[in-house]
């Protein structure tokens, strides 16, 4: 197949994609998402065939407003409109029930649905324009970094999918938060761009699920049955060392083989002569880091380093979306350095 690219002016054309059926690479301010009509179980068949996805792991469906929300779930809490008063259109995306109109193909059999109102302003054109919601995940082949740009879309899905559209780089860079409000109290299943501490100031109390830090044990079911799978991989095997930034860098430099590569903060790309590095971000910008993690970990992809040393932010605010991200790359091989003298 032909992949059409189109301009963030073509919305008209987009739109048409979707409603016949047809796969669609969108733009969103958190990742490139790989959309199909959400309610045309054949056309969200065709994602999971695209991105080699496991056929047990759901799709959030993405709507142009809020108002839209009441078409898809049903015994809709009042958290969920306070939480979409405050933060939608953006990077959340809110577990609730679903009304019987939502395929199985989306929510994989389960009786709740995922739903997020993106922010990007051509995605909200075009799935006004096509009127139907998109069942979109992130762009990426199953496994891999997600992509930031349509240009690393097309890296993972040329060939595979009817159109892109380039709306740009995406400006937050992780995905969206994930929240289950089926559960009580309401629970962090993925973090992303709208943080912990935001939730739990407009919800009070907000449990995070165990898969967000640690790897599940063989029997272990997450909430999120995404959060079972390997995530985010480049091809090198990736190891993280977390702790203050000057001593993890030193403890890079000191372990890292003649070949290995280094993602690490700004103020350090000077200290790896020889090595390749791709920066973060600033130690203090998480924002940053946050648009910048997908890239760094799949600029290696393209070269031989037989391994990958990763520095890593501590988890306040955006920095455990961050850290989920490069945890989930690595495997979760940490090497921790915060209690060591
Ligand atoms: P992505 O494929 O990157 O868009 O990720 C979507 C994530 O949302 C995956 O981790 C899914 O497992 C999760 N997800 C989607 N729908 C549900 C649902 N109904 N309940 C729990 N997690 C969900
Ligand atoms: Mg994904």
């Amino acid at each position: 197949m032909n992949t059409e690219k189109l301009t963030a002016g073509e919305v008209e054309r987009a739109a048409a994609v979707l409603r016949r059926g047809g796969l669609l690479g969108l733009p969103t301010e958190t990742v490139y998402g790989l959309g199909a009509n959400g309610l045309d179980p054949a056309a969200v068949g065709r994602i999971f065939a695209a991105k080699g996805r496991p056929q047990d792991n759901p799709l959030i469906l993405h709507i142009p407003s809020a108002d839209w929300l009441e078409r898809y779930c049903q015994n809709i809490p009042p958290a969920a409109w306070t939480l979409a008063d405050q933060f939608w259109p953006g990077p959340l995306t809110l577990i609730l029930e679903r009304k019987p109109l939502v395929p199985d193909a989306v929510t994989a059999g389960l009786d709740t649905v995922g739903i997020r109102c993106p922010s990007h302003p051509v995605c909200r054109a075009i799935l006004t324009a096509a009127g139907v919601p998109a069942a979109a995940p992130s762009g990426n082949a199953s496994g891999r970094p997600s992509p930031t740009s349509a240009a690393g879309m097309l890296e993972d899905m040329e060939g595979k999918i009817d159109a892109i559209v380039d709306g740009g780089p995406c400006s937050v860079g992780v995905e969206s938060t994930i929240v289950d409000l089926t559960v009580r109290p309401p629970r962090l299943l993925r973090p992303g761009g709208v943080t912990l501490e935001e939730l739990r100031e407009a919800l009070g109390e907000v449990a995070v699920d165990p898969a967000v830090e640690r790897l599940m044990g063989a029997g272990e079911q997450p909430r999120a049955p995404g959060m079972k799978y390997r995530h985010y991989a480049p091809r090198a095997p990736v190891t993280v060392v977390r702790g203050d930034p000057a001593r993890c860098a030193a403890y890079i430099a000191a372990h890292l083989g003649p070949e290995d590569g280094v993602v690490c903060f700004a103020e350090f790309a000077g200290d790896y002569p020889g090595h390749r590095v791709e920066i973060l971000g600033p130690a203090a910008d998480k924002a940053a880091q946050a648009r910048n993690v997908f890239d760094a970990l799949r600029a290696f992809d393209g070269t031989d380093v037989p391994a990958i040393w990763a520095q890593c932010p501590d988890e306040a605010g955006l920095g455990l979306a961050v850290a989920n991200r490069l945890n989930k790359a690595a495997g979760f091989h940490i090497v921790g350095l915060e209690g060591e003298p």
